[in-house]
This record gives C-alpha cells, sequence and structure tokens, in this order.
C-alpha cells in the first residue's frame, strides 16, 4: 500500500472493499514509527485508538450501514484543537498537562463523518511563529530535506501528509499558519473565510483572525476535509450559518471566463528568483486555459505585517491572560504569594516568543498607546478589506506567491524575529480581510524544495476558490511528487 495515496484513491479502494480503514490505518502507523522520528511531525500518536476506529468503521461497512464521507480515513489533528479526554499541549509547557473535558466543534465534525484520528502535530507554541522550531517539546523537520523547517506555525500537520503519514490533516491559520508551511512542505493548505469553520474547542490566540482548515496531497482531498470541517456552531458567535456546498462535486467544473488579478508589487523586492519564476509559469499557465490576467492594486497591503503584529499579539495578550495558574495550565511549585504564583508560573511555562508577543500585545493596549497603535491598526485592517472589495470587482481570484522564499534551514531565522515575520508577508492580509485563500505545489527549486502558489477569493467563495486551484492543478501535476522517505 502506497502511504502517498490521495483521499479520491484511498477512498475508491476502501468503498471498492479492496482494503480496508484496519490496514490503511495499520500501515501507516507502521511508516510513522519507521520515520517519524526523523521528521518529528507527531507530539501523539494514537495507535490504540485509531484501530479501534477504523475497525468499528469497517465492521458498519461491512455491514452496508451508511458511513460518513471520510469513513475510514486517517486524520491528523495540530495539537490546539481540544479533543476529549486526550492531552492538547498548544506545543507549550503551559498546557502540557491539560486534558480537555471536550471535543472542539470540528473533532465532533470528523468523528461524525467516520475519521480515524491518528495522532496530534507539532506546533509552534501557541500558533506563534513561522517554523515549527518553536515547540516546547521538539522541532518538526521538511520532510523533502531534513535540514529545513516545514514552516509553521502547523508544521507539524503539513509535515505529517508530505511525509505520507496521514492523507489528510487539520492545522490553524491566523496569519499563515496553514498556507506556509503547505508551500515549504509542497502540498495543499487552506484558509477558509473567517466564520466558515467553528472555532468552538479552538485555543485561542487571535480570535478576530484564527481560522481552522485542511491540508491534503491535492485540492480534491481539501476540498473533502473542508466539506467535514465547515458549517454552523451556535457555540461561535462568530461562525456563519450558511449552508456547505459540496465543494468536491463542483471541483472539476469548466471555470469559464476566470479573472485573475495578480499585483504587480507581489513580484518585487525580497521575493526569491526560483519562486518568482515558478509563480510567473503559473500565470502563463491559467492566461493558456483561457483566464483573464487582470493587474490589481492592493495599496494598503503594504501596512499588513505592522498592522498584524499590533492586532495579534493585542489578541493574543488578552487571550492568553487566562493562563494564570489557577484555573488552566502550569502552576510554578515554588512561590511566596498571590502576585509571586502568578509571575512564577508564567515565566516558566511560556516560552521566548509567546513572551515577546504578550509585551508587545499588552504595551499596544495599554492606557494612552492603545488609540496610537490598537485603535490606529484597526483601521487600517478596514483599509486592507476595502482595497481586496475594490480589487474583487476587477477580478475572481488574487494569485501570487505564497512566501517570499522556499523552506530555510533549521536555525536559520530563530534569532531574528523580524526575517521571520516577513514570511508571511503575502499571507497576512487574507486573515486581516477574513478572506478565503489556498496554497498549492507549483513547482520545486533546482535543489528540490518545493514552492507555493497562492490564491485568494472574495469571502465565501471557497467553491471558485478550489475550482480555480483544481483547473491549474489538473494541467500541472507538481503535486504527484513524493518525498524520497521511502
Ligand atoms: N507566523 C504568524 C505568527 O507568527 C502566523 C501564525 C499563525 O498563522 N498561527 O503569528
Amino acid at each position: 500500500m502506497s502511504a502517498s495515496e490521495t483521499t479520491a484513491a484511498l477512498l475508491g479502494r476502501l468503498e471498492r472493499g479492496e482494503t480496508t480503514s484496519t490496514a490503511l490505518t495499520e500501515s501507516l502507523l507502521d511508516r510513522v514509527a519507521q520515520h517519524d522520528e526523523s521528521i518529528g511531525s507527531f507530539l501523539t500518536v494514537n495507535g490504540e485508538t485509531a484501530l479501534e476506529t477504523a475497525a468499528a468503521i469497517d465492521a458498519k461497512r461491512a455491514a452496508g450501514e451508511r458511513v460518513g464521507r471520510l469513513a475510514g480515513l486517517p486524520v491528523a489533528l495540530k495539537d490546539i484543537l481540544c479533543t476529549k479526554g486526550e492531552p492538547t499541549t498548544c506545543g507549550s509547557r503551559m498546557l502540557e498537562h491539560f486534558v480537555p473535558p471536550y471535543d472542539a466543534h470540528v473533532v465532533e465534525r470528523l468523528r461524525a463523518e467516520d475519521a480515524v484520528l491518528i495522532g496530534r502535530t507539532n506546533m509552534d507554541e501557541f500558533a506563534m511563529d513561522s517554523s515549527t522550531e518553536n515547540s516546547a517539546f521538539q522541532p518538526t523537520r521538511n520532510p523533502w530535506d531534513t535540514s529545513r523547517s516545514p514552516g509553521g506555525s502547523s508544521g507539524g500537520s503539513a509535515a505529517c501528509v508530505a511525509a505520507g503519514f496521514a492523507p489528510l490533516s487539520v492545522g490553524t491559520d491566523t496569519g499563515g499558519s496553514i498556507r506556509q508551511p503547505a508551500a515549504f512542505c509542497g502540498v495543499v493548505g487552506m484558509k477558509p473565510t473567517y466564520g466558515r469553520v467553528s472555532r468552538y474547542g479552538l485555543v485561542a490566540f487571535a480570535s478576530s483572525l484564527d481560522q481552522i482548515g485542511p491540508f491534503a496531497h491535492d485540492v480534491h482531498g481539501a476540498a473533502l476535509l473542508l466539506e467535514a470541517l465547515a458549517g454552523p456552531d451556535e457555540r461561535d458567535a462568530t461562525c456563519i450559518d450558511r449552508p456547505v456546498p459540496e465543494y468536491t462535486k463542483s471541483l472539476d467544473e469548466p471555470l469559464a471566463g476566470l479573472r485573475v488579478g495578480i499585483v504587480p508589487d507581489h513580484f518585487g523586492e525580497g521575493l526569491d528568483g526560483e519562486v518568482d519564476e515558478a509563480v510567473r509559469e503559473a500565470i502563463n499557465v491559467y492566461a493558456e486555459h483561457g483566464a483573464k490576467i487582470v493587474e490589481i492594486d492592493l495599496p494598503h497591503q503594504k501596512y499588513s505585517v505592522a498592522v498584524y503584529y499590533l492586532i495579534a499579539p493585542s489578541e493574543a495578550s488578552s487571550n492568553l491572560a487566562r493562563y494564570d495558574g489557577v484555573h488552566y495550565g502550569r502552576r510554578a511549585e515554588e512561590y511566596t504569594d498571590l502576585v509571586d504564583m502568578y509571575v512564577a508560573s508564567r515565566s516558566e511555562a511560556f516560552g521566548p516568543e509567546v513572551k515577546r508577543r504578550i509585551l508587545l500585545g499588552t504595551f499596544a493596549l495599554s492606557e494612552g498607546y492603545s488609540d496610537q497603535y490598537y485603535n490606529t491598526a484597526l483601521r487600517v485592517r478596514r483599509l486592507i478589506r476595502r482595497d481586496f472589495d475594490a480589487a474583487f470587482e476587477k477580478c475572481d481570484v488574487i494569485l501570487g506567491p505564497t512566501t517570499p522564499t522556499p523552506a530555510f534551514g533549521i536555525g536559520e531565522l530563530v534569532d531574528d524575529p523580524l526575517a521571520m515575520y516577513l514570511n508571511d508577508v503575502y499571507t497576512i492580509a487574507a486573515n486581516l480581510a477574513g478572506l478565503p485563500a489556498i496554497s498549492l505545489p507549483c513547482g520545486f527549486t533546482k535543489s528540490g524544495l518545493p514552492i507555493g502558489l497562492h490564491l485568494q477569493a472574495p469571502p465565501f467563495e471557497e467553491e471558485g476558490l478550489l475550482q480555480a486551484a483544481r483547473t491549474y492543478e489538473r494541467t500541472t501535476h507538481w503535486h504527484e511528487r513524493r518525498t524520497g522517505l521511502d
């Protein structure tokens, strides 16, 4: 059995009875046991429960009972999604021993669709950063070249699909944390519209930006997983009550008259030459297939990194205030009084990047400064959204590079936060504006590192976004390449 088969191929074989979920899960668990030591994509592997679920689904299928849309497919979860009875660490010492008493909405949805939850993937602490080196437990390595980072913060989820440990995985994206690792690991990763997927049970980083989304080898896999994840949930007030289209059904519909928007500024300074070339080639592919290429302008996008690094840390400073050593998380063993207990617990359990964000955010919100920083950032955020609204009058999708460079080396950027933050220069605006966006493989560097193509669409236009991505994928086949892990 090939561990790197697509979801469509695997589902077909499961449905025809050519394999079972038990056999598939066993072979993936073997693969993880053999290779994950060198990758580090999992924090926990749920071998026993995964096999129990797989056997139950096989029995249901054999009995001719109705099964869910992911029936028997192994899915890995970023360790930020609460799962009843299982440690959910968020990559932090703070939550090392936290066992949620309930399932996140998406975990409920996956169980209802008969997915096999195979394990929990590594991440940067509290989803802050872009390299998965900032996990309190272990770094994750890029399966295409283990001296490189898989990106982050959902690096474990991206790497585990790239390495063929699971055909599907779930990540979260606050400023690019699904799309940037997808680009670095040569897989498809999608951030849905803000409000498309419930955040109930997602450990909060920056609540006005966080979204949960899928990773897969191809667009079909991402569409299938999104169908399972999306949908209304009254426990998240920002989750919109709109029907979820069957994305997988319309993927191959011909896209007549597609208008692809290009921002000339995206091809300027700081963009790696090989990434530039691959993305320009992708524009040609769209043009050859009859798409109309239009130049658009997003005049305020240049402020998006600055705006994000005020808004995200501000929300983080507020969200992470709950980790006080009393209700949640770790409590220091030695302290003198209550205040000292707070200080000692937070000092020893948060890592340096989380502390940096809390300090930045607390400062940006502080009395006398909030107008200058936080409130100004909110105003510029509106301008960024308005630029997109105007651009989408002229085009259906906006195309560009996902990241300025291919995967950087492990250790290369850890001491340079600004360089690390600039990794998100193309992805952050979609979070600020709440748009759906996807990264898909569009080539490889001469040294064999994957390159990601970024497509963004208007709010709730996931269906068109996936169709546009599939149009490209159908004619290029970059997504069929696999790592040399075997
Ligand atoms: N890299 C960005 C950050 O460090 C985005 C993280 C994310 O999307 N979770 O905040």
